[in-house]
């Protein structure tokens, strides 16, 4: 079936899935302080509940999700949900991003439930930095957990980093041989202002022109690959056939071409990374709404929809 459109005729086909408000770390552009007030559990979409409001997206256009957080590690029993996620064949991607703490233990368990794809955050190789980024010494954790899902059989990994004036920007090129290295492929963030980001200042953004000038300092020349989908990561390629991305969503954001939204872990839907404003599914769910009031919701939702955050904050 054809997705549903919104107002700037973008179709609906992506969800990212909080499965929980938790972390195990506290890195500083997303969690900075720290004293937290966790959602109460009963608050928290259980794995039915999650799975009807995936239908209703599915219903509607929706074959891709990404499971997400908070640390999506900390839900317990992830793999059962992802077992039931993956029953749903129409879903031609199931993917995670996880920042890699807990991957040793849940590898393999996770593949085995038919997660396709996993991304997993790395902004440095310093112990220090780790330590500083994060709020957490854990580190040796991540690299080990990476190891573990290339060992599980997760081939197509991705290694996320958010690139930070000051704090990383010296390791793109460390980074990313480091990703070559275990045959990831890396993709280079721009420092967003998005959700716990307060120290996020305009001076501390990296820009995609700026990454691109100091990897082919590092790496000679780079080519750009053509563009087949709508996926927030241009994608690039070094002489040796080395791919990497770049997430350029401050200084050229895709908004144009987003078809993607968010489930929070309590069952609100945002249509936009910047949005203020979200739907409360949840309510509607526990209130006793059958399939059909849950799609039309998300419908009349989306049809409605005419957010470009990053746009409008860049000025375009
Ligand atoms: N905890 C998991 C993790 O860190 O991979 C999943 C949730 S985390 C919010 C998802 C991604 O958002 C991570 O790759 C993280 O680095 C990125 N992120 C968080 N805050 C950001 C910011 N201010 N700018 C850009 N990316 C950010
Ligand atoms: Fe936790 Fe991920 Fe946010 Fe870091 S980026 S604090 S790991 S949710
Ligand atoms: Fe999509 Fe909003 Fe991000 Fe623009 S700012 S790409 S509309 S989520």
């Amino acid at each position: 079936m054809s997705p549903v459109a919104d107002s700037l005729s973008r179709p609906l086909r992506n969800l990212r899935l909080s499965v929980t408000d938790r972390c195990n770390l506290r890195c500083s552009y997303c969690m900075p302080e720290e004293h937290y007030v966790w959602l109460p559990k009963p608050n928290v979409l259980s794995f039915e509940e999650i799975v009807r409001v995936v239908d209703a997206f599915v219903a509607l256009g929706v074959d891709e999700v990404r499971l997400t957080g908070g640390e999506p590690l900390l839900r317990s029993d992830l793999p059962v949900l992802v077992g039931m996620l993956a029953e749903r064949r129409v879903l031609r991607d199931l993917a995670m991003t996880t920042n890699g703490v807990l991957l040793r233990e849940h590898a393999a368990a996770l593949r085995a439930a038919g997660l396709q794809r996993l991304t997993v955050s790395l902004d440095t190789l310093v112990p220090a930095t780790f330590r500083r980024l994060a709020r957490r010494d854990d580190l040796p954790r991540v690299l080990d957990g990476l190891e573990a899902a290339r060992a599980a059989g997760f081939t197509e990994l991705k290694i996320d980093t958010v690139v930070i004036a000051g704090e990383n920007d010296d390791e793109l090129a460390a980074l990313l041989d480091f990703a070559r290295g275990i045959g990831a492929e890396l993709r280079f963030i721009e420092y967003m202002d998005v959700g716990g980001a307060t120290q996020w200042t305009p001076q501390r953004v990296v820009s995609r022109a700026s990454m691109l000038e100091r990897l082919r300092a590092s790496h000679g020349p780079i080519r750009e690959i053509p563009r087949t989908d709508s996926a927030p990561a241009e994608r690039f390629e070094l002489r040796d056939g080395t791919r990497f991305g770049i997430i350029a969503s401050v200084t050229k954001p895709f908004c144009a071409t987003c078809d993607r939204s968010r489930l929070t872990a309590d069952g609100m839907w945002f249509t936009c990374l910047y949005a203020t404003h979200g739907t409360d599914l949840r309510e509607l769910l526990r209130a006793g709404a059958g399939d059909d009031a849950l799609r039309d919701c998300i419908r009349d939702g989306w049809r409605g929809r005419r957010d470009r955050g990053a746009e409008v904050r860049a000025g375009l």
